[in-house]
Formats: C-alpha cells, structure tokens, sequence
C-alpha cells in the first residue's frame, strides 16, 4: 500500500530516502530502492530455492504482456543478465513466447506490451496467432463450440470420447484457451530446445490453486501440481515460476516503481473463469487486509503439503497414475479419455490435426 504525502516519514530499512510502501506483515514504511531490493531479492531465493535456472539451461518464458509475465521478463533479465548473456554465448538464447488467442479489444495491446518488452531485454520472440496459425481465433472457435453443442451426433462423439458429462465445462471459454495456451507453451518451449519454462504465476494464484483443489477434493491436482513443482515424474517440459513468493499487489507496485508498461485491462472473459476462483481471490485478498501475512502463511502450508507428498515418494511410495499418453500427440492425457483436450480442440474446432499443425509451426519459425 503506498502512503499518503501527509504520513510521508524516512524508510525504516535505510534510514535515507522517504517510505513510499507499507510493508503490512511486518509493519515497516519503505522506500522505493528498499522495497524493490525486498522483492528481488525474495525472487533470487526462489529461483536459487528450487534451482530453477542453470548454466546448462535454455530458458524460456511465457509473456503475455499483462503485469506477472512483463514482471517475470524485468526482474529475471535484471538479476540473470550474465547467466542469460552465457547462456547465449553457448548457443542456447532466451526466448520469449506469447500466445495470441485474438480476443477482439484485448490481445492487441498486451502483444504490443510484450513485444517492447523483449525489444527492450533483447530476447527472441515467438508468436503463435490461433488466427494463422489453427485459421480461426479463439471468439470463432467458441462460436463454433456453441453451434456444435446444438447437434446431437457431436453430443454421441463426446459420449464415445469419453469426454461425457463435460460439454459445458469444455466449451467454457477459458477451458479452450487455456488447454491450448498451456499445451503450445510447453510444446513450442520443447521443440524449440529449452530445457525450461518460466511462468509468472504469483503467491495468489497458488493459494487460490492450492484452497481451490482442497475445497473440492481433488487430490489428483494437488498430486500434479506437487510433481510439476519438483519436476518429478512430470511429463511436461520443467515448469518455473518465480514469481510464486510474490504478492499480486506486489507485482503492481513494483512495475510502478520501475515504469514497466502492462496491460492493465482484464480480457473480456475473464468474467466467464472459474466463479469459485474469483470467490478465492475475494476471500484471501479481505483476508490479507485483516490479517496481513495471511497469504505468506497459507502458501507456507501449502509447501508443506507438497513437500510431504515429495518425502513420500522419496520413501518409496509409487505415485498413483493419473495420466497416459495420448495417441494423437503423444503427450500426456487424463486417464479415462481417449484423446487429450487440446487435440480434441484443434480437431474439432479449427478442423486440424495438433501434432501436424505444431510441426508446421515450428519448421516455419527455425
Ligand atoms: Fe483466456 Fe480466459 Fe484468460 Fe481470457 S481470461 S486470456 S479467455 S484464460
Ligand atoms: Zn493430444
């Protein structure tokens, strides 16, 4: 939260330049350079934490443009500058990649955003456009999911696919996009030889992910987001995100501070997502402002429970399946479904093969 010129006082943490920020966990008034320090400094014990970046790595990361991925680009080329120049010098540069699902008065400008961005670092940037690239962007697609909600012999095809019983929940508009958006990201990242994806999910998004999986039981989820952490026994690419000891709010106030430029509008679906994740947000954010710190310690329980479940393993105790490999694009697939979502996606709603189409791509952009 940033103080009003009234209550203006010297950073407690320098005893120099004037507090911009109070810290409400720890109740201190900081400045500008100190609450900067602070977050990089949590960013750096993260990455060092889980060993997220190496000298051997290709990195890639995922930006959209909006404030955790434009965040994720500044403060990772800021504190990794070196290791990504040797990464370069070895033949293994950084690359950006930004998906453009075409969402009419939103994508363009966050594409412009990320596009500077990477200027500005001097990374490569890949664009996948659902346009060019599947023929048909995200608001045709949901069209089409619409019309084919409406014939019976598509309702006998999801029966005979397994994919049953979910027709609303697949033909939301945030499940097609972020099927699609995940499995490309790990997909071009991989043919594009990185050995790693950096994300810029934030401390909320895993507490929210985190309370959502409990509230409803899932505990395959909260299994699968333990492996993909560890990197154990993942079938993905090795996934990153250290932004995840950064508040959300943190995140804004930081590229304040630096004068990134972000996409500050939310895509006009967002309003169609999860409602019991936006109930999440509301309750973990009023509970913040009671009870600061409250976020800290829910993620602090939440890497407990992941760390058991890893010791777990360590002892000897074989993870229970929750996957299989789908035939049309050999990545991984729920078990109990005959072909993966994202294939299921591209065939019926942009009329292509996956694995075809990601070829194409990938010889287009090397
Ligand atoms: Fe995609 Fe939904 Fe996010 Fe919009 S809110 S970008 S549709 S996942
Ligand atoms: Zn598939």
């Amino acid at each position: 939260m940033k103080l009003s010129p009234s209550s203006l006082k010297t950073c407690s943490r320098c005893k120099d330049a004037p507090a911009v920020v109070i810290r409400e966990h720890s109740g201190e008034a900081v400045c500008k350079g100190c609450f900067k320090k602070e977050i990089e400094r949590r960013v750096r014990r993260t990455v060092k934490r889980f060993n997220m970046l190496t000298s051997q790595d290709k990195v890639a990361m995922a930006v959209s443009g909006g404030k955790d991925s434009i965040m994720l680009l500044a403060v990772l080329e800021k504190l990794y500058h070196n290791l990504f120049e040797h990464h370069d010098r070895q033949g293994r540069p950084p690359i950006i990649i930004t998906i453009d699902e075409g969402i009419q008065h939103y994508r363009d400008e966050s594409l412009t955003m990320a596009r500077k961005a990477c200027e500005r670092a001097g990374f490569e940037h890949v664009v996948f456009s659902f346009e060019k690239d599947f023929g048909i962007n995200l608001d045709g697609m949901i069209k089409k999911a619409s019309e084919l909600l409406e014939k019976e012999s598509h309702r006998k095809y999801l029966k005979d696919t397994m994919l049953k019983n979910a027709e609303k929940l697949i033909y939301k508009p945030c499940s097609i996009c972020g099927v699609l958006r995940r499995k490309l990201l790990d997909d071009i990242a991989q043919s594009m030889g990185a050995t790693v994806l950096a994300t810029g999910h934030n401390l909320n998004d895993e507490v929210e992910t985190f309370l959502m999986n409990m509230m409803r039981g899932d505990t395959k989820r909260i299994q699968r987001a333990s492996a993909v952490r560890s990197g154990r026994g993942s079938p993905f690419i090795r996934k990153v995100k250290p932004l995840q000891d950064i508040m959300q709010r943190d995140i804004v106030l930081y590229l304040y501070h630096t004068g990134e430029e972000f996409q500050a509008i939310s895509c006009p679906y967002s309003r169609n997502t999860s409602i019991m994740r936006g109930e999440m947000n509301d309750i973990i954010a009023r509970l913040e402002n009671a009870h600061p710190g409250t976020s800290f310690n829910l993620k602090k329980c939440m890497a407990f429970v992941y760390d058991s479940i890893d010791k777990g393993y360590d002892a000897g105790i074989s993870r229970v399946s929750i996957e299989s490999t789908c035939p049309g694009c050999t990545g991984p697939k729920s078990i109990g479904t005959s072909i993966c979502m994202a294939c299921y996606y591209c065939k019926v709603l942009a009329g292509q093969d996956y694995a075809r189409m990601l070829r194409s791509f990938v010889s287009r952009i090397q």
